[in-house]
Protein backbone atom coordinates (compact mmCIF):
# COMPACT_ATOMS: atom_id res chain seq x y z
CA UNK A 1 0.00 0.00 0.00
CA UNK A 2 1.11 3.22 -1.37
CA UNK A 3 1.07 6.74 1.14
CA UNK A 4 -1.13 8.21 -1.23
CA UNK A 5 -4.75 8.22 -0.70
CA UNK A 6 -8.17 10.51 -1.88
CA UNK A 7 -9.73 12.42 0.86
CA UNK A 8 -13.03 11.69 1.59
CA UNK A 9 -15.48 14.12 0.08
CA UNK A 10 -16.45 15.63 3.77
CA UNK A 11 -13.09 16.61 3.96
CA UNK A 12 -12.81 17.80 0.51
CA UNK A 13 -15.74 19.99 1.06
CA UNK A 14 -14.27 21.98 4.44
CA UNK A 15 -11.09 22.21 2.69
CA UNK A 16 -12.31 23.84 -0.25
CA UNK A 17 -14.99 25.83 1.61
CA UNK A 18 -11.78 27.72 3.60
CA UNK A 19 -11.26 29.18 0.22
CA UNK A 20 -14.14 30.95 0.31
CA UNK A 21 -15.43 31.44 3.72
CA UNK A 22 -12.71 32.60 5.99
CA UNK A 23 -15.45 34.24 8.51
CA UNK A 24 -18.67 35.43 9.11
CA UNK A 25 -17.81 38.18 7.16
CA UNK A 26 -17.34 36.23 4.01
CA UNK A 27 -20.79 34.48 4.85
CA UNK A 28 -22.35 38.11 4.83
CA UNK A 29 -20.82 39.08 1.12
CA UNK A 30 -21.69 35.69 -0.36
CA UNK A 31 -25.36 35.79 0.87
CA UNK A 32 -25.80 39.36 0.00
CA UNK A 33 -24.38 39.09 -3.31
CA UNK A 34 -26.72 36.40 -3.78
CA UNK A 35 -29.51 38.29 -3.27
CA UNK A 36 -28.25 41.21 -5.49
CA UNK A 37 -28.03 38.41 -8.02
CA UNK A 38 -31.87 37.26 -7.12
CA UNK A 39 -32.94 40.98 -8.22
CA UNK A 40 -33.73 42.18 -4.59
CA UNK A 41 -34.32 45.59 -4.01
CA UNK A 42 -34.32 45.34 -0.41
CA UNK A 43 -31.49 43.23 1.67
CA UNK A 44 -32.06 42.89 5.23
CA UNK A 45 -29.22 41.41 7.35
CA UNK A 46 -29.51 40.35 10.84
CA UNK A 47 -26.63 38.98 13.32
CA UNK A 48 -26.07 38.08 16.26
CA UNK A 49 -23.09 38.02 17.89
CA UNK A 50 -21.52 39.53 15.14
CA UNK A 51 -22.17 36.67 12.87
CA UNK A 52 -20.55 33.71 14.98
CA UNK A 53 -24.01 32.66 16.13
CA UNK A 54 -25.97 33.41 13.37
CA UNK A 55 -26.16 35.43 10.16
CA UNK A 56 -29.70 35.98 8.52
CA UNK A 57 -29.88 37.33 5.04
CA UNK A 58 -33.46 38.06 3.28
CA UNK A 59 -34.18 39.58 0.05
CA UNK A 60 -37.16 40.29 -1.89
CA UNK A 61 -35.66 38.58 -4.61
CA UNK A 62 -36.75 36.19 -7.50
CA UNK A 63 -37.08 33.31 -4.94
CA UNK A 64 -36.31 29.37 -5.90
CA UNK A 65 -38.65 26.90 -6.52
CA UNK A 66 -38.79 23.65 -4.34
CA UNK A 67 -36.13 21.32 -7.43
CA UNK A 68 -33.89 24.66 -7.24
CA UNK A 69 -33.97 24.86 -3.51
CA UNK A 70 -33.02 21.57 -3.40
CA UNK A 71 -29.47 21.62 -5.64
CA UNK A 72 -29.06 25.22 -4.16
CA UNK A 73 -26.12 24.09 -2.00
CA UNK A 74 -24.87 21.40 -4.17
CA UNK A 75 -21.14 22.08 -5.05
CA UNK A 76 -20.95 23.91 -8.78
CA UNK A 77 -24.89 24.15 -8.67
CA UNK A 78 -24.99 27.42 -10.58
CA UNK A 79 -28.38 29.36 -12.05
CA UNK A 80 -25.89 32.37 -13.23
CA UNK A 81 -23.81 30.32 -16.45
CA UNK A 82 -24.20 27.10 -18.37
CA UNK A 83 -20.55 26.92 -19.64
CA UNK A 84 -17.08 28.36 -19.25
CA UNK A 85 -17.53 30.70 -22.02
CA UNK A 86 -20.16 32.52 -20.34
CA UNK A 87 -17.88 33.78 -17.76
CA UNK A 88 -16.74 36.66 -20.54
CA UNK A 89 -20.31 37.95 -20.33
CA UNK A 90 -21.45 37.20 -16.73
CA UNK A 91 -22.79 40.40 -14.75
CA UNK A 92 -23.95 38.39 -11.71
CA UNK A 93 -21.89 38.85 -8.69
CA UNK A 94 -21.68 34.73 -8.46
CA UNK A 95 -21.23 31.99 -10.87
CA UNK A 96 -19.08 29.64 -9.66
CA UNK A 97 -21.45 27.91 -7.54
CA UNK A 98 -19.51 27.25 -4.66
CA UNK A 99 -20.94 29.98 -1.96
CA UNK A 100 -23.88 28.10 -0.64
CA UNK A 101 -22.38 24.52 -0.32
CA UNK A 102 -19.12 25.78 1.50
CA UNK A 103 -21.24 27.69 3.37
CA UNK A 104 -23.70 24.46 4.00
CA UNK A 105 -20.40 22.59 4.46
CA UNK A 106 -19.46 24.35 7.88
CA UNK A 107 -22.49 25.63 9.23
CA UNK A 108 -26.12 24.37 10.10
CA UNK A 109 -28.34 26.31 7.27
CA UNK A 110 -31.57 26.48 6.93
CA UNK A 111 -33.24 28.42 3.20
CA UNK A 112 -36.77 29.81 2.83
CA UNK A 113 -37.63 30.44 -0.20
CA UNK A 114 -40.47 31.14 -2.56
CA UNK A 115 -40.80 32.44 -6.19
CA UNK A 116 -43.99 35.04 -7.04
CA UNK A 117 -45.54 31.89 -9.19
CA UNK A 118 -46.15 30.03 -6.47
CA UNK A 119 -48.80 29.34 -3.39
CA UNK A 120 -46.49 28.06 -0.90
CA UNK A 121 -42.30 28.05 -0.57
CA UNK A 122 -39.66 25.77 0.34
CA UNK A 123 -37.74 25.12 3.49
CA UNK A 124 -34.51 23.74 3.42
CA UNK A 125 -32.07 22.49 6.39
CA UNK A 126 -28.80 21.36 5.70
CA UNK A 127 -26.18 20.81 8.49
CA UNK A 128 -22.68 20.05 7.88
CA UNK A 129 -23.15 19.68 4.14
CA UNK A 130 -26.07 16.71 5.15
CA UNK A 131 -29.11 17.77 4.20
CA UNK A 132 -31.67 17.34 7.15
CA UNK A 133 -34.88 18.08 5.63
CA UNK A 134 -36.79 20.02 3.01
CA UNK A 135 -40.81 20.97 3.31
CA UNK A 136 -43.32 23.12 2.17
CA UNK A 137 -43.93 26.08 3.91
CA UNK A 138 -45.49 29.23 4.08
CA UNK A 139 -43.08 31.97 3.34
CA UNK A 140 -42.75 35.58 2.05
CA UNK A 141 -41.61 36.26 -1.64
CA UNK A 142 -38.15 36.03 -1.75
CA UNK A 143 -35.66 34.26 0.11
CA UNK A 144 -34.07 34.45 3.84
CA UNK A 145 -30.85 31.96 4.15
CA UNK A 146 -30.15 31.84 8.17
CA UNK A 147 -26.86 30.76 8.49
CA UNK A 148 -26.36 29.15 12.24
CA UNK A 149 -22.89 27.59 14.49
CA UNK A 150 -20.56 28.87 11.65
CA UNK A 151 -17.42 26.31 11.61
CA UNK A 152 -19.02 24.36 14.59
CA UNK A 153 -17.42 21.36 12.80
CA UNK A 154 -14.04 22.87 12.16
CA UNK A 155 -12.75 24.01 15.50
CA UNK A 156 -9.84 25.04 14.32
CA UNK A 157 -11.49 27.83 11.65
CA UNK A 158 -13.50 28.94 14.70
CA UNK A 159 -10.55 29.23 16.85
CA UNK A 160 -9.25 32.14 14.66
CA UNK A 161 -12.21 33.97 14.74
CA UNK A 162 -11.35 37.38 16.38
CA UNK A 163 -12.79 39.22 18.32
CA UNK A 164 -17.04 39.92 18.41
CA UNK A 165 -15.94 43.97 17.63
CA UNK A 166 -13.52 42.60 15.00
CA UNK A 167 -15.87 40.30 13.28
CA UNK A 168 -18.57 43.47 13.37
CA UNK A 169 -16.02 45.67 12.08
CA UNK A 170 -15.22 43.88 9.00
CA UNK A 171 -18.85 42.88 8.06
CA UNK A 172 -19.96 46.70 8.98
CA UNK A 173 -16.88 47.27 5.92
CA UNK A 174 -18.17 44.62 3.52
CA UNK A 175 -21.73 45.73 4.10
CA UNK A 176 -20.92 49.69 3.36
CA UNK A 177 -18.68 48.69 -0.12
CA UNK A 178 -21.65 46.84 -0.85
CA UNK A 179 -24.12 48.88 -0.46
CA UNK A 180 -22.57 51.97 -1.78
CA UNK A 181 -22.20 49.93 -5.07
CA UNK A 182 -25.35 49.41 -5.26
CA UNK A 183 -26.88 52.13 -4.16
CA UNK A 184 -30.33 51.23 -6.22
CA UNK A 185 -30.77 48.37 -3.14
CA UNK A 186 -31.94 49.16 0.31
CA UNK A 187 -30.07 47.91 3.10
CA UNK A 188 -30.17 46.91 6.75
CA UNK A 189 -28.28 45.66 9.34
CA UNK A 190 -28.61 44.51 12.65
CA UNK A 191 -26.47 42.78 15.52
CA UNK A 192 -28.58 41.29 18.31
CA UNK A 193 -31.51 43.45 17.52
CA UNK A 194 -29.84 46.93 17.34
CA UNK A 195 -29.73 48.35 14.11
CA UNK A 196 -26.26 49.03 12.71
CA UNK A 197 -26.64 50.06 9.08
CA UNK A 198 -29.91 51.84 7.37
CA UNK A 199 -29.19 52.98 4.23
CA UNK A 200 -32.03 53.31 1.74
CA UNK A 201 -31.86 53.39 -2.06
CA UNK A 202 -31.16 56.06 -3.47
CA UNK A 203 -28.78 58.49 -5.84
CA UNK A 204 -24.91 58.08 -5.01
CA UNK A 205 -24.70 61.18 -3.27
CA UNK A 206 -27.72 59.88 -1.06
CA UNK A 207 -25.79 56.83 0.13
CA UNK A 208 -22.78 58.53 1.18
CA UNK A 209 -24.66 60.30 3.44
CA UNK A 210 -25.64 57.21 4.94
CA UNK A 211 -22.71 55.30 5.23
CA UNK A 212 -19.95 58.44 5.95
CA UNK A 213 -22.14 61.32 7.36
CA UNK A 214 -22.84 64.42 6.17
CA UNK A 215 -19.80 65.88 6.87
CA UNK A 216 -18.30 63.69 4.60
CA UNK A 217 -20.40 63.60 1.65
CA UNK A 218 -20.17 67.51 1.56
CA UNK A 219 -16.56 67.47 0.90
CA UNK A 220 -16.83 65.10 -2.07
CA UNK A 221 -16.17 65.97 -5.62
CA UNK A 222 -17.79 63.95 -8.44
CA UNK A 223 -15.87 62.44 -10.92
CA UNK A 224 -17.27 61.49 -14.12
CA UNK A 225 -14.62 60.63 -17.30
CA UNK A 226 -15.70 58.12 -20.30
CA UNK A 227 -14.08 56.58 -23.36
CA UNK A 228 -15.23 54.34 -25.58
CA UNK A 229 -13.96 51.86 -23.89
CA UNK A 230 -14.44 52.65 -19.96
CA UNK A 231 -16.42 55.14 -17.41
CA UNK A 232 -15.16 55.98 -14.48
CA UNK A 233 -17.58 57.60 -12.50
CA UNK A 234 -18.14 58.47 -8.47
CA UNK A 235 -16.54 60.72 -5.96
CA UNK A 236 -13.63 61.47 -3.97
CA UNK A 237 -12.75 64.03 -1.02
CA UNK A 238 -11.79 67.22 -1.53
CA UNK A 239 -7.79 67.61 -0.16
CA UNK A 240 -8.95 68.88 2.73
CA UNK A 241 -10.38 66.11 4.12
CA UNK A 242 -7.98 63.29 4.54
CA UNK A 243 -7.95 59.96 6.38
CA UNK A 244 -5.05 58.22 7.91
CA UNK A 245 -6.18 54.79 6.55
CA UNK A 246 -7.10 53.37 3.23
CA UNK A 247 -10.07 52.36 4.53
CA UNK A 248 -12.33 54.70 2.79
CA UNK A 249 -11.37 54.23 -0.46
CA UNK A 250 -13.95 51.58 -2.48
CA UNK A 251 -13.53 50.22 -5.64
CA UNK A 252 -15.73 49.17 -8.70
CA UNK A 253 -15.22 47.06 -11.53
CA UNK A 254 -18.74 46.52 -13.29
CA UNK A 255 -20.50 47.46 -9.52
CA UNK A 256 -17.92 44.01 -7.74
CA UNK A 257 -16.35 45.75 -5.14
CA UNK A 258 -12.55 44.71 -5.44
CA UNK A 259 -9.46 45.19 -3.95
CA UNK A 260 -6.91 46.92 -6.23
CA UNK A 261 -3.27 48.18 -5.73
CA UNK A 262 -3.00 49.35 -8.95
CA UNK A 263 -6.19 51.96 -9.24
CA UNK A 264 -5.50 53.12 -5.48
CA UNK A 265 -2.39 53.83 -7.19
CA UNK A 266 -3.92 55.91 -9.56
CA UNK A 267 -6.15 57.49 -7.33
CA UNK A 268 -3.31 58.79 -5.25
CA UNK A 269 -1.45 59.91 -8.85
CA UNK A 270 -4.39 61.80 -9.68
CA UNK A 271 -4.13 63.54 -6.64
CA UNK A 272 -0.15 64.15 -6.97
CA UNK A 273 1.08 66.40 -4.60
CA UNK A 274 -1.99 67.77 -3.16
CA UNK A 275 -2.06 64.86 -1.00
CA UNK A 276 0.00 64.57 1.70
CA UNK A 277 2.34 61.72 2.46
CA UNK A 278 0.36 59.14 5.04
CA UNK A 279 -3.06 60.65 4.41
CA UNK A 280 -5.34 59.16 2.03
CA UNK A 281 -8.59 60.70 0.08
CA UNK A 282 -11.97 59.14 0.45
CA UNK A 283 -13.10 57.69 -3.14
CA UNK A 284 -15.97 55.36 -4.28
CA UNK A 285 -15.06 55.21 -8.18
CA UNK A 286 -17.08 52.94 -10.13
CA UNK A 287 -15.27 51.47 -13.15
CA UNK A 288 -17.66 50.43 -16.06
CA UNK A 289 -15.97 48.30 -18.76
CA UNK A 290 -17.45 45.75 -21.03
CA UNK A 291 -17.54 42.45 -19.70
CA UNK A 292 -15.10 41.48 -22.15
CA UNK A 293 -12.20 43.39 -20.79
CA UNK A 294 -12.55 42.23 -17.27
CA UNK A 295 -11.57 38.81 -15.75
CA UNK A 296 -13.57 38.04 -12.97
CA UNK A 297 -12.58 34.41 -11.98
CA UNK A 298 -9.02 34.81 -11.04
CA UNK A 299 -9.62 34.37 -7.01
CA UNK A 300 -12.45 32.66 -5.18
CA UNK A 301 -13.63 35.32 -3.25
CA UNK A 302 -14.21 37.58 -6.21
CA UNK A 303 -12.53 40.58 -5.05
CA UNK A 304 -10.17 40.63 -7.29
CA UNK A 305 -10.32 41.13 -11.15
CA UNK A 306 -8.22 41.13 -14.07
CA UNK A 307 -8.11 43.84 -16.50
CA UNK A 308 -6.96 43.26 -19.94
CA UNK A 309 -6.14 47.05 -20.46
CA UNK A 310 -5.51 47.86 -16.89
CA UNK A 311 -2.71 50.32 -17.78
CA UNK A 312 -5.25 52.40 -19.73
CA UNK A 313 -7.90 52.08 -17.52
CA UNK A 314 -5.32 53.31 -14.51
CA UNK A 315 -4.48 56.31 -16.27
CA UNK A 316 -8.24 57.18 -17.03
CA UNK A 317 -8.98 57.01 -13.32
CA UNK A 318 -5.75 59.27 -12.78
CA UNK A 319 -7.03 61.73 -15.43
CA UNK A 320 -10.75 61.54 -14.08
CA UNK A 321 -9.19 62.66 -10.21
CA UNK A 322 -6.86 65.30 -11.71
CA UNK A 323 -9.72 66.84 -13.77
CA UNK A 324 -12.59 66.36 -10.86
CA UNK A 325 -9.38 68.21 -8.66
CA UNK A 326 -9.24 71.33 -10.87
CA UNK A 327 -12.77 72.08 -11.77
CA UNK A 328 -13.36 72.67 -8.26
CA UNK A 329 -12.09 75.76 -6.48
CA UNK A 330 -9.54 74.00 -3.95
CA UNK A 331 -8.11 76.01 -1.25
CA UNK A 332 -5.73 78.33 -2.80
CA UNK A 333 -2.30 77.97 -0.44
CA UNK A 334 -1.61 74.30 -0.59
CA UNK A 335 1.95 73.89 -0.12
CA UNK A 336 3.74 70.89 -1.54
CA UNK A 337 4.96 68.42 1.31
CA UNK A 338 8.64 69.00 1.06
CA UNK A 339 9.34 65.22 2.44
CA UNK A 340 7.46 63.84 -0.69
CA UNK A 341 10.55 64.36 -2.19
CA UNK A 342 13.10 62.71 0.43
CA UNK A 343 13.71 59.27 -0.68
CA UNK A 344 14.44 57.96 3.04
CA UNK A 345 13.37 54.14 3.34
CA UNK A 346 10.90 53.54 6.10
CA UNK A 347 10.73 50.37 7.96
CA UNK A 348 7.55 48.56 6.94
CA UNK A 349 6.86 47.09 10.44
CA UNK A 350 4.96 49.40 12.70
CA UNK A 351 1.41 50.20 10.66
CA UNK A 352 1.17 53.61 12.58
CA UNK A 353 4.44 54.92 11.25
CA UNK A 354 2.46 56.05 7.76
CA UNK A 355 0.36 58.15 9.91
CA UNK A 356 3.72 60.18 10.58
CA UNK A 357 2.53 63.79 10.76
CA UNK A 358 3.38 65.53 7.78
CA UNK A 359 3.20 69.11 6.50
CA UNK A 360 0.38 69.98 4.19
CA UNK A 361 0.06 73.70 5.61
CA UNK A 362 3.30 75.57 7.05
CA UNK A 363 2.80 75.15 10.60
CA UNK A 364 3.20 78.72 12.20
CA UNK A 365 5.90 79.50 13.97
CA UNK A 366 3.52 80.06 17.00
CA UNK A 367 2.67 76.49 16.70
CA UNK A 368 6.11 75.19 16.72
CA UNK A 369 7.03 77.36 19.76
CA UNK A 370 3.91 76.07 21.40
CA UNK A 371 4.77 72.30 20.60
CA UNK A 372 8.13 72.29 21.39
CA UNK A 373 7.51 74.33 24.76
CA UNK A 374 4.75 71.53 25.87
CA UNK A 375 7.48 68.67 25.63
CA UNK A 376 9.97 71.34 27.65
CA UNK A 377 10.16 69.14 31.31
CA UNK A 378 13.61 71.12 32.22
CA UNK A 379 12.69 72.41 35.69
CA UNK A 380 10.55 69.85 36.50
CA UNK A 381 11.06 67.42 39.04
CA UNK A 382 11.45 63.80 37.01
CA UNK A 383 12.74 64.83 34.23
CA UNK A 384 14.81 62.36 33.65
CA UNK A 385 18.24 63.62 32.55
CA UNK A 386 19.53 59.73 32.15
CA UNK A 387 22.10 61.13 29.15
CA UNK A 388 24.63 63.66 28.80
CA UNK A 389 23.94 66.34 26.39
CA UNK A 390 26.85 66.22 24.30
CA UNK A 391 28.21 69.63 23.07
CA UNK A 392 26.56 70.61 20.41
CA UNK A 393 26.06 73.41 18.39
CA UNK A 394 23.72 74.17 16.00
CA UNK A 395 24.62 74.71 12.36
CA UNK A 396 21.06 75.42 10.77
CA UNK A 397 18.05 73.50 9.27
CA UNK A 398 17.70 71.69 6.09
CA UNK A 399 14.09 71.77 3.68
CA UNK A 400 12.93 72.43 7.35
CA UNK A 401 13.10 68.96 8.31
CA UNK A 402 16.46 68.16 9.14
CA UNK A 403 18.76 69.93 12.08
CA UNK A 404 22.53 69.99 11.24
CA UNK A 405 24.73 70.53 14.52
CA UNK A 406 28.47 70.15 15.19
CA UNK A 407 29.38 67.75 17.58
CA UNK A 408 33.12 67.80 19.26
CA UNK A 409 34.29 65.84 16.90
CA UNK A 410 31.83 65.48 13.62
CA UNK A 411 28.46 65.99 12.28
CA UNK A 412 25.34 65.17 13.74
CA UNK A 413 21.87 65.63 11.61
CA UNK A 414 18.70 65.09 13.39
CA UNK A 415 14.97 64.31 12.31
CA UNK A 416 13.10 66.90 13.89
CA UNK A 417 9.61 65.57 13.72
CA UNK A 418 11.24 61.72 14.97
CA UNK A 419 13.12 63.08 17.64
CA UNK A 420 10.41 65.37 18.94
CA UNK A 421 7.94 62.35 18.58
CA UNK A 422 10.10 60.37 20.69
CA UNK A 423 10.24 63.13 23.43
CA UNK A 424 6.54 63.25 23.36
CA UNK A 425 6.20 59.32 23.35
CA UNK A 426 8.22 59.34 26.82
CA UNK A 427 6.55 62.14 28.23
CA UNK A 428 3.21 60.60 27.31
CA UNK A 429 4.45 57.03 28.76
CA UNK A 430 5.13 58.52 31.87
CA UNK A 431 2.27 61.14 32.75
CA UNK A 432 -0.33 60.15 34.79
CA UNK A 433 -2.91 58.57 32.85
CA UNK A 434 -5.87 60.66 34.60
CA UNK A 435 -4.05 64.05 34.04
CA UNK A 436 -6.89 65.89 31.96
CA UNK A 437 -8.03 68.77 31.43
CA UNK A 438 -11.14 70.30 30.18
CA UNK A 439 -11.83 71.75 26.85
CA UNK A 440 -13.66 75.13 27.11
CA UNK A 441 -15.57 74.17 23.78
CA UNK A 442 -15.63 70.24 23.09
CA UNK A 443 -14.56 69.46 19.89
CA UNK A 444 -17.34 67.53 17.80
CA UNK A 445 -16.17 64.49 15.84
CA UNK A 446 -18.52 62.91 12.90
CA UNK A 447 -17.78 58.78 12.75
CA UNK A 448 -18.82 56.78 10.10
CA UNK A 449 -20.81 53.86 11.14
CA UNK A 450 -17.73 51.24 11.44
CA UNK A 451 -15.73 53.59 13.25
CA UNK A 452 -19.03 54.46 15.67
CA UNK A 453 -18.52 50.75 16.75
CA UNK A 454 -14.99 50.48 17.27
CA UNK A 455 -14.93 53.74 19.34
CA UNK A 456 -17.29 52.05 21.58
CA UNK A 457 -14.71 49.95 22.87
CA UNK A 458 -11.84 52.13 22.47
CA UNK A 459 -13.73 54.90 24.96
CA UNK A 460 -12.44 53.10 28.04
CA UNK A 461 -8.45 53.29 27.33
CA UNK A 462 -8.88 56.63 25.60
CA UNK A 463 -9.91 57.97 28.82
CA UNK A 464 -7.15 56.25 30.52
CA UNK A 465 -5.31 58.63 28.93
CA UNK A 466 -7.28 61.83 30.24
CA UNK A 467 -9.55 62.04 26.81
CA UNK A 468 -13.23 62.48 28.07
CA UNK A 469 -15.45 61.45 25.13
CA UNK A 470 -19.36 60.95 24.80
CA UNK A 471 -21.94 60.12 22.79
CA UNK A 472 -23.77 63.07 21.06
CA UNK A 473 -26.40 62.98 18.90
CA UNK A 474 -26.44 60.38 16.33
CA UNK A 475 -23.58 60.42 14.58
CA UNK A 476 -21.15 62.60 16.40
CA UNK A 477 -18.99 62.24 19.43
CA UNK A 478 -18.36 65.21 21.67
CA UNK A 479 -14.39 65.62 23.15
CA UNK A 480 -14.68 67.35 26.47
CA UNK A 481 -11.21 67.04 27.89
CA UNK A 482 -7.92 65.95 26.80
CA UNK A 483 -4.55 65.07 28.11
CA UNK A 484 -2.78 67.39 29.80
CA UNK A 485 0.73 66.61 27.66
CA UNK A 486 -1.60 67.60 24.83
CA UNK A 487 -1.34 71.61 26.28
CA UNK A 488 -4.14 73.95 25.15
CA UNK A 489 -5.34 72.72 22.11
CA UNK A 490 -6.12 74.68 19.28
CA UNK A 491 -6.63 72.01 16.65
CA UNK A 492 -9.52 69.52 16.79
CA UNK A 493 -7.75 67.78 13.65
CA UNK A 494 -5.28 66.58 16.17
CA UNK A 495 -8.26 64.79 18.28
CA UNK A 496 -10.13 63.37 15.17
CA UNK A 497 -6.36 62.31 13.85
CA UNK A 498 -5.52 60.48 17.49
CA UNK A 499 -9.08 58.88 17.20
CA UNK A 500 -8.85 58.12 13.50
CA UNK A 501 -5.54 56.36 14.02
CA UNK A 502 -6.57 53.98 16.47
CA UNK A 503 -9.80 52.99 14.58
CA UNK A 504 -7.74 52.41 11.42
CA UNK A 505 -6.20 49.70 12.91
CA UNK A 506 -9.51 47.90 13.90
CA UNK A 507 -10.02 45.53 16.80
CA UNK A 508 -8.66 45.92 20.21
CA UNK A 509 -6.83 42.99 20.15
CA UNK A 510 -4.93 43.16 23.80
CA UNK A 511 -4.67 45.79 26.44
CA UNK A 512 -1.17 46.71 25.94
CA UNK A 513 -1.14 46.79 22.48
CA UNK A 514 -3.90 49.72 23.24
CA UNK A 515 -1.74 51.53 25.21
CA UNK A 516 1.21 51.40 23.11
CA UNK A 517 -0.93 52.45 20.17
CA UNK A 518 -2.69 55.55 22.12
CA UNK A 519 0.83 56.58 23.13
CA UNK A 520 2.41 56.68 19.63
CA UNK A 521 -0.57 58.54 18.32
CA UNK A 522 -0.35 61.09 20.58
CA UNK A 523 3.51 61.25 20.17
CA UNK A 524 3.12 61.56 16.63
CA UNK A 525 0.51 63.75 16.68
CA UNK A 526 1.57 66.28 19.24
CA UNK A 527 4.97 66.22 18.03
CA UNK A 528 6.89 69.33 15.96
CA UNK A 529 6.17 68.52 12.48
CA UNK A 530 8.49 67.69 9.49
CA UNK A 531 8.10 71.17 7.57
CA UNK A 532 8.41 73.05 10.44
CA UNK A 533 10.72 76.12 10.49
CA UNK A 534 12.76 76.33 13.67
CA UNK A 535 14.80 79.46 15.15
CA UNK A 536 18.20 78.16 16.56
CA UNK A 537 17.31 78.39 19.97
CA UNK A 538 14.47 76.31 19.43
CA UNK A 539 16.91 73.65 17.70
CA UNK A 540 18.77 73.70 20.51
CA UNK A 541 15.92 73.46 23.06
CA UNK A 542 14.68 70.47 20.94
CA UNK A 543 17.95 68.51 20.99
CA UNK A 544 18.02 68.79 24.93
CA UNK A 545 14.66 67.56 25.17
CA UNK A 546 15.79 64.70 23.16
CA UNK A 547 18.71 63.77 25.19
CA UNK A 548 16.90 63.76 28.38
CA UNK A 549 14.78 60.59 27.10
CA UNK A 550 15.39 57.08 27.67
CA UNK A 551 16.29 56.22 24.65
CA UNK A 552 17.04 59.19 21.96
CA UNK A 553 18.27 57.45 19.12
CA UNK A 554 15.06 56.08 17.37
CA UNK A 555 11.56 56.83 17.56
CA UNK A 556 8.80 55.29 18.54
CA UNK A 557 8.00 53.30 14.99
CA UNK A 558 11.87 52.32 15.33
CA UNK A 559 13.20 54.95 12.36
CA UNK A 560 16.57 56.83 13.72
CA UNK A 561 15.91 60.12 15.15
CA UNK A 562 19.43 61.22 14.06
CA UNK A 563 22.47 59.96 12.37
CA UNK A 564 25.71 61.51 13.22
CA UNK A 565 29.73 60.95 11.04
CA UNK A 566 32.41 61.48 13.25
CA UNK A 567 35.90 62.99 12.04
CA UNK A 568 37.21 59.75 10.47
CA UNK A 569 34.09 59.24 8.85
CA UNK A 570 34.12 62.13 7.22
CA UNK A 571 37.60 61.95 6.53
CA UNK A 572 37.13 58.70 4.62
CA UNK A 573 34.29 60.22 2.38
CA UNK A 574 36.41 62.64 1.16
CA UNK A 575 39.59 60.20 0.82
CA UNK A 576 41.71 62.19 3.02
CA UNK A 577 43.11 58.89 5.13
P1 LIG B 1 -23.54 31.21 -7.40
O1 LIG B 1 -24.01 32.47 -6.76
O2 LIG B 1 -22.10 31.27 -7.77
O3 LIG B 1 -24.40 30.76 -8.50
P2 LIG B 1 -24.24 30.03 -4.86
O4 LIG B 1 -23.77 28.80 -4.18
O5 LIG B 1 -24.01 31.32 -4.18
O6 LIG B 1 -23.59 30.05 -6.30
O7 LIG B 1 -25.78 29.87 -5.13
C1 LIG B 1 -26.23 28.76 -5.87
C2 LIG B 1 -27.52 29.08 -6.58
O8 LIG B 1 -28.57 29.20 -5.65
C3 LIG B 1 -27.51 30.38 -7.35
O9 LIG B 1 -26.97 30.23 -8.65
C4 LIG B 1 -28.99 30.75 -7.37
O10 LIG B 1 -29.64 30.14 -8.43
C5 LIG B 1 -29.51 30.15 -6.08
N1 LIG B 1 -29.65 31.16 -5.02
C6 LIG B 1 -28.80 31.36 -4.00
N2 LIG B 1 -29.19 32.38 -3.21
C7 LIG B 1 -30.36 32.83 -3.75
C8 LIG B 1 -31.26 33.88 -3.40
N3 LIG B 1 -31.05 34.69 -2.34
N4 LIG B 1 -32.35 34.07 -4.18
C9 LIG B 1 -32.56 33.28 -5.26
N5 LIG B 1 -31.73 32.28 -5.63
C10 LIG B 1 -30.64 32.05 -4.90
MG1 LIG C 1 -23.39 33.23 -4.98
Amino acid sequence: MGNIHILDEASINKIAAGEVIERPASVVKELIENSIDAGANTIRIELTKSGKDSIRVTDNGCGMNRDDAALSYVKHATSKIRKIDDIETVRTMGFRGEALSSISAIARVEITTKTKNELSGTKIIIHGGTLVSILETGAADGTSVAVNDLFYNTPVRKKYLKSNTAELSRIMDIVSRIAIGHNDISFSLFNNGKELLRCPSSELPGTIIHIYGQEVARAMLPVDLESPVVRITGFISRPTLMRSSLDFQSFYVNDRSINSKAIGFALREGYGTLMPRGRFPIAVLKIDVDTHEVDVNVHPTKNQVRLSHEGDICDMVKQAVKNALSKNDLIPDIKIPLQQSLPYETPAADPLLVKEATTYFKPSARDTERRLRRSDRSGMENDGQNNEVPEVKVLGQVDSIYILAGTKNGLMIIDQHAAHERVFFELVRESKRDDSQELIVPINIELDSREKVLIKDTIPYLEEFGFRISEFGHDSFAVTAVPIVMGKLEDPQIVHDIISDILSEGKIKEETGIFERVTKSIACRSALKAGADCSVSQMENLIKQLFRTDNPYTCPHGRPTMVSFNRQELDKLFRRS
